[in-house]
């Protein structure tokens, strides 16, 4: 009998989470590796609407089901409400976006129906047997794992965000088109209820967020010899909004904990800004945030190896730069101008 897989449909505020589609979309490619059916399941107050776009990505089927109100979602309220589908249905594979929520529910679920779980996997695929290979990395990147449930069914994984590229199905996946079957929850299932509710995000303090999931870093090296000279990178963290790290000489200096240092021996980040301070850019440090989407470097010497790495350069000396940069961000911050931004001292190169 062909492999059944499913694909849990996240939605937020009436809409499809993307990293769902990157589930869906991983889902199709490994349906259509071993001539599996795809099926979408999908918690909602408005699924009519959303059937279309789950449709388009390959599902096959859609299972929806109604609630008076989904937003916010309770990952357990969820997990009583898909338990019983699952075993009714019998998928081989059930995946998630590997979002908050989405580890969340799937760790419910795991222990709900006795199976094993991979979070954050990066790539799938069936082993000769038909077992499903669920890759991911693991102890911050440094390890390549295969995990497998060899035994329990479904075999659970959620998908990393960002790393599947979302793809609309080519050709209608189901002969005769694709269904969908509306679905009630178990009586028993309360969806909008649980032993932990979602009320809402509350944004983490940058300055004591991880360094690997922050958005937005501001890294010192050994150009600031102590904490004195050290405050003005913080200060302009602070600015920011963004988290500390910095290089293992700012840690051997004394300027940030050891659970700061980007690096081979420290930690892999991915921010979409990084503002790296008096920092060389030797190997064991950049391979640690060489995934950083945007990379500014200040460094003295235009000859330091940061620079061919960086988008924006600044040579110049960090001490007079830091200090300049957060008087004219709090000055934009406070009166709304960009005076002065055409001053040549700020004019670095
Ligand atoms: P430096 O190499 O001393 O560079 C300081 C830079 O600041 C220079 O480029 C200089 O031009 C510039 N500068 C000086 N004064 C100013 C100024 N006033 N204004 C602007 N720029 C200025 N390192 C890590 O960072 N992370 C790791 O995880 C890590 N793991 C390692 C593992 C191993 C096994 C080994 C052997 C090394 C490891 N290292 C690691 C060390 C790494 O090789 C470098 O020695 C280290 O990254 C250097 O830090 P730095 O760039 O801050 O200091």
């Amino acid at each position: 009998m062909n492999k059944i897989i499913w694909v849990y449909i996240e939605v937020v505020e009436n809409e499809i989470v993307e990293t769902s589609l990157e589930a869906l979309s991983e889902g199709h490619r490994l349906a259509e590796s071993a001539a599996a059916h795809l099926a979408a399941v999908m918690i909602g107050n408005d699924t009519d609407r959303l059937a279309e776009t789950v449709l388009q990505h390959g599902a096959a089927t859609l299972y929806a089901i109604e609630t008076k109100s989904a937003d916010p979602p309770s990952p357990a309220g969820h997990a009583a409400a898909l338990a019983g589908l699952i075993r009714d249905h019998g998928p081989d594979v059930l995946l998630f976006g590997g979002t908050l929520f989405g580890n969340d529910l799937a760790v419910y679920l795991a222990a709900e129906l006795q199976t094993g779980l991979a979070k954050n996997c990066d790539k799938l695929a069936f082993s000769e047997k038909g077992i499903l290979e669920q890759h991911r990395l693991c102890f911050e990147n440094k390890v390549h794992t295969i995990e497998v449930t060899p035994q329990a069914r479904p075999q659970m994984a959620t998908i990393e965000p960002g790393i599947v590229k979302i793809g609309k199905a080519s050709k209608p996946y189901r002969p005769g088109g694709p269904e969908i079957i509306r679905t009630q929850a178990a009586a028993s299932a309360d969806v909008d209820a649980g032993a932990a509710i979602h009320l809402g995000f509350i944004p983490a303090d940058p300055r004591t967020i991880d360094i690997s999931d922050a958005s937005i870093i501001v890294a010192g090296g050994n150009a600031a010899k102590d904490v004195n000279h050290f405050a003005p990178v913080r200060e302009l963290a602070d600015c920011l909004g963004a988290a500390v790290a910095g290089s293992r000489a700012a840690v051997d200096n004394g300027c940030i904990g050891r659970d700061r240092q980007i690096g081979q021996s420290g930690k892999t980040v991915a921010p979409d800004l990084m503002i790296s301070c008096g920092i060389s850019g030797a190997h064991a440090h950049t391979i640690g945030m060489k995934g950083s989407k945007t990379i500014i470097a200040i460094n003295s010497d235009k000859n330091a190896p940061i620079h061919k790495m960086a988008d924006l350069g600044v040579v110049g000396d960090m001490h007079g730069i830091l200090p300049e940069l957060i008087k004219r961000l709090k000055t934009f911050r406070t009166t709304g101008t960009q005076d002065g931004l055409s001053d040549p001292k700020m004019d670095g190169r």
